[in-house]
């Protein structure tokens, strides 16, 4: 994993790198899930796969993860799909 800062809001950040390739930007500290098809959550998995699920207590998890910067980042506009501008 690699650290960075996000420059939307100065948060520390990690890059998780996908199956696909892909670097995901999340935030360091690992939260625990439940794995659920229909979760309103996405969690980051350490092997890079991004599941829906719901975040819980430690005690009802299945695994534990991480949470897309683009989640809980106050500038998240700034995430939006593809990173494009529209003006
Ligand atoms: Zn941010």
């Amino acid at each position: 994993m690699n650290k960075a800062t996000c420059r939307g809001c100065g948060a520390p950040i990690v890059w998780i790198k996908t199956p696909a390739g892909k670097a995901m930007p999340c935030d360091p500290a690992p939260v625990y899930y439940k794995a659920t098809p229909d979760g309103k959550d996405k969690v980051v998995t350490t092997r890079g796969e991004v599941v829906s699920c719901e975040i819980v207590p430690g005690a009802n998890a299945t695994d534990a993860g991480y949470r897309p910067h683009w989640a809980t980042c106050p500038q998240a506009d700034r995430f939006k799909r593809g990173g494009r501008h529209h003006e």
